[in-house]
């Protein structure tokens, strides 16, 4: 029998990784292409799937974990586009449909974040778990949540990056939300520790780097909080640049213990591995993706198949 192979492609602001195989130890051949103008960007991903049809044989599905904002609900007219992106010329823009048509194949669509959510939960550090939440620290916050084994969405997706956190006392940082100021991305995320301390995190050092990281797991550990009491996760994984700040960890395990203070007292929460660190690294959105594709060949329902 035939080898089943899947394509992946993770669009993000500045470059789309595509790559061919069935999980992150069988990858076989890949690309990176920059993220430009929408219509050319699309020609260069199909090309690069079209060539690897032509040398090595057809695929099964394609996977598609895109930035967002994007429309998910598979009976809206705009299915599969990017909607309201502020990146120039994305506003707007079919992303599934021109790849379908062009390969013929199934084709799975989310965003990048819940696709790493996927990701993670597949092959990563939250692999044998059916309910638990994924969250990406960089220069925004976002989360992705798997209930039962399925990615949630409803209207849209979730916006877990923009919760409402609690102020720490003396902090008089107005916040880097655009939208909100001061919610959890506007305290926590990377462009908010960049404004804040003017040098971006990765760069901080010393006393600096121990009054941000402080704060940082202060906010994250109440933004966690929040997800904890609604969500109610076997785990919760975090990625991101931000998130792998040294040191970081233990103080947002020690910071979301005192959030919970006892209740409910579960044991699970007190657990090393409750929260826990990424473990596909920048492979996440690009495995994810490999996901989508093999749930689109699945015939599971965050797919598209091709008009016959
Ligand atoms: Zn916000």
């Amino acid at each position: 029998m035939r080898r089943e192979r899947f394509g992946a492609i993770e669009t993000g602001g500045t470059k789309t990784v595509c790559l061919i195989g069935s999980s992150p130890d069988d990858i076989t051949a890949r690309t990176r292409i920059t993220t430009g103008e929408p219509k050319e960007t699309l020609a260069q991903v199909i090309s690069f799937f079209q060539e690897a049809v032509e040398e090595a044989g057809p695929l099964d599905a394609i996977g598609i974990a895109s930035f967002g904002p994007v429309e998910l609900r598979r009976s809206h007219q705009r299915y599969g586009f990017v909607t309201t992106s502020p990146k120039p010329g994305w506003q707007d823009v079919d992303v599934v449909g021109p790849v379908r048509d062009a390969l013929g194949v199934p084709v799975g669509f989310d965003t990048d974040v819940n696709g790493a959510a996927l990701g993670e939960g597949r092959w990563g550090a939250a692999a044998g778990l059916d309910s638990y939440v994924y969250m990406t620290v960089g220069t925004g916050v976002g989360a992705g949540a798997v209930i039962d084994g399925s990615v949630v969405h409803g209207l849209g997706h979730p916006e877990m990056g923009h919760l409402v956190v609690g102020r720490r006392p003396g902090d008089a940082f107005p916040g880097a939300c655009p939208y909100h100021g001061d919610c959890l991305e506007g305290l926590a995320g990377g462009a908010a520790v960049a404004a804040r301390w003017g040098r971006p995190a990765e760069q901080l050092d010393g006393d600096e780097l121990d009054r941000a990281l402080e704060l940082e797991a202060a906010y994250l550990a109440a933004g966690l909080r929040n997800i904890v009491y609604t969500i109610a996760p076997q785990r919760i994984v975090v990625g991101g640049s931000v998130a792998a700040l040294p040191g970081l960890f233990p103080l947002l395990r020690s910071k979301l213990s005192e959030e919970l203070a006892g209740y409910p007292t579960l044991p699970e929460h007190a657990s090393d591995d409750f929260v826990a660190p990424a473990a596909l690294g920048p492979l996440a959105g690009p495995a994810g993706a490999l996901v989508l594709a093999i749930q689109a060949h699945e015939g599971r329902p965050s797919q598209e198949r091709p008009k016959s």
